[in-house]
């Protein structure tokens, strides 16, 4: 029978203090060979931390590290980041000012004759498409430039592991798009397993295999980018992935009221208070036809407020009124172009799917 192939990271039970403020606190987090999996939290979450352990800039307190079924940091065991086969990229790009780029590239090589280093070298650079700048100094490249070298000279020593801290936050938005979407390429053909930290959710759904979405030190959810969108666990995570309309209600016979129908409480007692979190996409207009709704739900009728056109979308500025007949402000997010007028009233049909109940936290 052929041995299981080892996690390509491991962490376990992570937990990370810099003094009284508890950083990263009990992580585990495993990655499977060749998988892009995101760190994704508000700043101040711990991910760098996290991520500063894996690599091994961070000296472990507690927990365990296993990178390729090996164990590099442990109780009375911590190896040194070049110890471990891991490609680091960070924000800043980081390369040797004074060191041409295969200078660069070449810098974390070791144990290769020079004509292999430079054979290294080269198809480093060809695989993020700067081999023509081999000979240049990184003054000379734009940011987004750079950061393809820096992602070369991670890649080029072949590691086991690679680890990228906000890599695009640097470059402008238009060629943050850009590099992401080479990076992604680059990293996939390669094989390389990665670990990325981001804050950006749009940035994770588009990297990332996995993500584990952290708040203050733990890992809240984990899992693929639609599990998280469609199965949040919780209000936190459901509403981190983009703007999202809040309401309030208590659970009745099994349901809550909203103004666009009742929708199922997923199992929570009666009587308990509730929070119901809907995604502006989940609101879908259409003309006030009398009829019943696709959903087999009664029609609800609301007013525009205001239309906005946002490009791939438009975004509408709806009224209707509560289950306290309170009148209420709602945003509808409907693809391409839709422009109602001021005041015309539209039927909202609720894709029950992104909506969400969730208990009404304390707080
Ligand atoms: P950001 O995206 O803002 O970098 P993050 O999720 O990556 O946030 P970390 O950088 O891991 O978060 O920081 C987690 C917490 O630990 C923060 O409150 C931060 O201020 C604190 N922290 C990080 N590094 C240190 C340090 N060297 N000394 C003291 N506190 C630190």
């Amino acid at each position: 029978m052929q041995a299981p192939v080892p996690s390509a990271l491991v962490l376990e039970h992570v937990s990370h203090a810099f003094g009284s403020l508890q950083a990263v606190d009990d992580l585990s987090l495993s990655l499977s060979p060749g998988e892009v999996v995101c760190l994704l939290g508000p700043s101040g979450c711990g991910k760098t931390t996290a991520l500063r352990v894996a690599a091994g800039l961070e000296p472990l307190q507690r927990g365990r590290v296993l990178i390729g079924g090996e164990v590099v940091a442990d109780t009375g065991r911590d190896l040194p980041p070049e110890d471990r086969s891991v490609g680091l990229v960070f924000q800043d790009y980081a390369l040797f000012p004074h060191l041409t780029i295969a200078a660069n590239v070449a810098f974390g090589l070791k144990g290769l004759t020079a004509a292999e280093r430079r054979a290294r070298v080269l198809e480093a650079l060809e695989r993020v498409g700067m081999a023509q700048s081999a000979e240049a100094y990184p003054h000379t490249l734009s940011g987004g430039q750079q950061q393809r070298v820096a992602l070369a000279r991670a890649l080029a020593p072949r590691p086991r592991l690679m680890l990228l801290d906000e890599p695009f936050s640097n470059l402008d938005a238009r060629l943050r798009n850009k590099v992401r979407d080479e990076t992604l390429h680059v990293l996939k053909e390669s094989g390389a397993t990665t670990l990325m930290v981001t804050h950006d959710p749009e940035e994770a759904m588009f990297m990332a295999d996995r993500i584990a979405l952290m708040r203050e030190g733990r890992v809240v959810q984990e899992g693929t980018p639609a599990e998280l969108y469609y199965q949040p666990v919780d209000a936190f995570v459901a509403s981190f992935f983009g703007e999202i309309n809040y309401l309030e209600g208590i659970v009745d016979t099994g349901q809550v009221s909203t103004p666009f129908g009742m929708i199922d409480a997923g199992g929570l007692a009666e009587g308990t208070p509730v929070e119901v979190l809907i995604r502006p996409e989940a609101l879908r207009l259409g003309p006030v036809t009398g009829a019943n709704g696709s959903h087999g739900a009664v029609q609800q009728a609301v007013e525009v407020m205001a239309a906005r056109l946002m490009g791939r979308t438009s975004l509408i500025h709806i009224r209707a009124l509560d289950v306290a007949d309170q009148e209420t402000h709602f945003h509808a997010r409907v693809p391409g172009r839709f422009l109602p007028p001021e005041n015309e009233r539209l039927r909202v049909d609720l894709d029950r799917s992104q909506a969400f109940v969730f208990p009404r936290e304390t707080d």
